[in-house]
């Protein structure tokens, strides 16, 4: 008899958008095979959390149903391609979410074996190296990220993405995109040759250009990347050990032409916008908040029932999973049948606090094998904790980004938050100040191995702080800096100053 072996199913999506139909299968599927709740990622997947390994090939096969598929999710590969959240605001919008798509399809390796394994496909094509045209027998050193935003809003943080496109918008048309590279979470404790990095900006495209500068920069990555290191895999370090200046001029060469310079653009927030707003279509949408991405019933706020609802009395809209971990029901006409199924189950309208509404958890312990502490299960009680301070200074309204996650790896992108927390392990957390609203500056460690009590006391004293002397306007990672608290993290290098 085997130990009852458990499994996480990521589900890719890319741009995040599920059609009702989509959404009422992965809410069966949960309560089906999985835990009975839905995770919603900060890279607009799915999650399905304990799939038990006898029921994983029927779990993929329901998936499989609907048209959606896990191919890609996980792996040294392009994993699921970010897009700014909303299509049905503008068709500028739209184009840039059709373009996260075929991005995504350019990228998905060709090979047939998750058919044969998953959904029992005869194999049709033996030469696995002419079906694999992009990453061959090798495939990648690691994981490659790509994000796709629209200014002013950076809800993808582009700047955390290997391979990010900034869509450049003249004259109320996509002209083109900014294109960044080299950007990554990921750290590991003790090992100094590791480090987050914020992309650079290396040049200018149009769209047109797009996928051919996606499929260049993949394959020097697959050429140049680390193979002997893991740890030192990502295209950052690529770019940093070779140089930006040869990563550059290696990219315009096997492009054939030169990238344009880049053009300006203004970042204002990295966070989700919530409430009600209406497409030039005069359709209507919802960014709801879903607090660590999870979507369960509790006695007081039952939203997987009112989402389940939503879908099935809705069939009209969109559910779209923001790089927030949050939802948006998009592009309806119902917007008081969604109101009033809301209202129903205790999910909106909600009061949140500025902090609440900013914050980020990665799924953590119990879940996550690399985790060293909790997350996604802890950091709703801590912000309550927070919030207790900042109510006591009159900042509850104050808007600011915190970010929790269970280990360095940084897949809630704490290293961009104003208030960032890893674990270092049970109970304890690396406390990070400095990022800011837009995604454009990396933290720096203030404390290290904090218990709860100790993050409190920690902050409480730079919040009475910020209560006094803030400037008009200044956030809280703005503050940090100017007062001192920490140095500006200007390279993902000197992160450890
Ligand atoms: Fe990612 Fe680490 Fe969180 Fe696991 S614990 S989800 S690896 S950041």
């Amino acid at each position: 008899l085997e130990p009852a072996f458990f499994f996480l199913i990521r589900v890719r999506l890319p741009g995040g958008i599920a059609t009702p139909q989509q959404w009422l299968q992965m809410d069966e599927l949960a309560d089906r095979y999985a835990n009975g709740t839905l995770k919603l990622t900060t890279r607009q997947a799915f999650q399905l959390h304990g799939v038990i390994k006898k029921n994983l090939k029927t779990t993929i096969q329901g998936i499989n149903e609907v048209l959606l598929d896990t191919i890609a999710a996980c792996g040294d590969v392009n994993r699921n391609v970010m897009s700014h959240a909303n299509p049905a605001e503008s068709a500028l919008h739209a184009q840039v979410y059709e373009l996260a798509g075929e991005i995504s399809r350019h990228l998905t390796p060709q090979t047939p074996a998750y058919h044969e394994i998953w959904l029992d496909k005869q194999l049709l094509v033996s030469s696995k190296e002419e079906i694999e045209p992009i990453y061959g027998r090798t495939y990648l050193p690691r994981k490659f990220k790509i994000g796709i935003a629209i200014p002013p809003y950076n809800d993808v943080d582009v700047f955390s993405q290997d391979l990010g496109f900034i869509a450049i918008e003249e004259k109320g048309e996509l002209a083109g995109f900014n294109v960044t590279a080299g950007g990554g979470m990921g750290s590991t404790f003790g090992n100094p040759n590791t480090y987050p990095r914020l992309g650079d900006v290396i040049g200018f495209c149009r769209p047109d250009q797009v996928l051919k500068v996606a499929e260049t920069i993949v394959l020097i990555q697959k050429e140049y990347g680390n193979r002997q290191d893991r740890k030192r895999a990502r295209l950052k370090y690529t770019i940093d050990d070779h140089g930006l200046e040869w990563f550059k001029q290696e990219v315009n060469k096997r492009l054939g032409f030169e990238l344009e310079s880049p053009r300006s653009f203004r970042f204002i927030r990295n966070g989700d916008r919530y409430g009600w707003k209406q497409g030039t279509d005069g359709k209507w949408s919802l960014n709801l908040f879903v607090e660590g991405g999870r979507v369960k019933d509790t006695p007081s706020l039952r939203l997987k029932t009112a989402l389940r609802e939503v879908a099935q009395q809705v069939t009209d809209a969109k559910f779209i999973l923001t790089g927030n971990q949050n939802l948006i029901i998009a592009n309806t006409d119902k917007k008081e049948t969604v109101a009033k199924i809301l209202k129903k189950h205790n999910v909106w309208p909600a009061t949140l606090s500025g902090l609440r509404k900013n914050s980020i958890a990665c799924v953590a312990l119990n879940t996550c094998g690399l985790a060293f502490a909790e997350a996604e299960r802890y950091l709703p009680a801590l912000v309550g904790k927070i919030e207790s301070i900042l109510k006591e200074y009159d900042l509850l309204k104050e808007e600011i980004v915190i970010r929790m996650t269970g280990c360095p790896n940084g897949c809630g992108r704490p290293y961009l938050a104003e208030i960032g927390l890893i674990g270092k392990s049970v109970g304890h957390y690396n406390l990070y100040l400095g990022g800011n609203k837009k995604g454009t500056r990396l933290n720096t460690l203030y404390r290290e191995t904090l218990t709860e009590d100790e993050i409190l006391e920690t902050l409480k004293p730079i919040f009475a702080d910020y209560a006094k002397n803030k400037k008009s306007g200044e956030g809280f990672g703005d503050f940090v800096i100017r007062k001192k608290y920490v140095k500006e993290t200007v390279q993902g290098k000197d992160f450890r100053h």
